[in-house]
């Protein structure tokens, strides 16, 4: 297997995380499952596995966390309900699946990898992937393993602060904790890049809004020509920016490296809509960026030969 470059880069949402905030034993919870999903995906490509397995088993990681906005510790609708979007894709054949809005898949980013691999389309939406999953045995789970206090909380307060302001939704304060969001990216022995993003989408949204999470080239995109991305923040916008897709656009048109384009997107671009947010994006010579404009992200990599990297706050 030679020194053939590989890694992984994970990210478990960008937010209003602020320190002051946080406790230490809230803080230790929280890198030890970061931890634990950079170590599932890193031991599989360092195997020899493929990165869009990396991708899906890290994801999953996380995805069964309660901590993170995705899987079981998914944000509420305004209806009360849990609406999830995933997207998985291949940088070698560019092939990709993604689910939007489902509301009883245990693990959406494993019902994402079964519309690449088993269906013809890329994007199946609500009832429908929830048909598919029946189809091939997907595991399902009801509201109540969703159901977190914490999340229910969050939407109380949402709602509360709607009626307040009486702002409209594009209006609504999403600066602190309200989205979430997980992904990896990866790059494997053989050169192929991958990238997995899961989303339980923005606390207290409404008509069936979904995110960029399950938008190729919005929240997730990989080319091994390039680079792979995934992307976590107010998702409107990044749809605005085709955030995942310009990271890789600016690299393969321009010239840019990885750090300049990712930084470009995230701090220019972005930022110049008045985007909040963040990503994580590996390209194919194992660099990796982690550039984002909120008060913290979960984030960490690890790559062959070094300690894992995990870090929650702006430095
Ligand atoms: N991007 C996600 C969305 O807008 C939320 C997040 O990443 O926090 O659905």
């Amino acid at each position: 297997m030679g020194d053939k470059k590989f890694g992984i880069v994970i990210h478990g949402g960008a937010g209003t995380i602020l320190k002051s905030k946080m406790t230490p034993e809230k803080e230790a919870e929280y890198r030890q499952k970061l931890g634990e999903s950079l170590q599932v995906g890193y031991d599989i490509v360092e195997k020899g596995g493929a990165a869009i397995d990396a991708t899906q088993a890290a994801v999953k990681v996380m995805e069964d966390s309660p901590l993170f906005n995705a899987g079981k510790g998914a944000v509420f609708t305004h209806e009360g309900l849990n609406e999830q979007d995933a997207c998985i894709m291949d940088g070698k054949t560019l092939n990709s699946g993604a689910v939007a809005g489902v509301r009883r898949i245990k693990n959406p980013i494993e019902l994402a990898r079964l519309v690449m691999d088993k269906s013809e389309h890329i994007l199946l939406s609500g009832e429908g992937a929830e048909a598919f999953a029946q189809m091939h045995g997907i595991e399902f789970a009801e509201a109540e393993y969703f159901y977190t206090e914490h999340r229910w909380k969050q939407l109380r307060a949402a709602k509360y602060q709607e009626k307040v302001t009486k702002a409209d939704y594009s209006q609504l304060d999403h600066s602190d904790d309200k989205h979430g969001t997980v992904g990896a990216v990866a790059l494997d022995r053989q050169g192929n890049l991958a990238a997995a993003t899961s989303s339980g989408g923005m606390t207290n949204k409404k008509f069936g809004r979904l995110g960029d999470s399950p938008i190729v080239g919005a929240g997730n995109y990989a080319n091994n020509r390039t680079c792979a991305v995934s992307g976590t923040g107010h998702g409107e916008y990044f749809i605005t920016a085709v955030v995942s897709y310009d990271v890789s656009a600016l690299m393969e048109y321009k010239g840019l490296s990885l750090q300049q384009a990712a930084n470009m997107v995230i701090y220019e671009k972005l930022a110049g809509l008045g985007g909040t947010g963040g990503l994580i994006a590996i390209d194919r010579d194992g660099n990796v960026a982690m550039p984002f404009n909120t008060e913290g992200m979960y984030r960490g990599n690890l790559l062959p030969g070094q300690k894992p990297v995990i870090e929650i706050f702006k430095e």
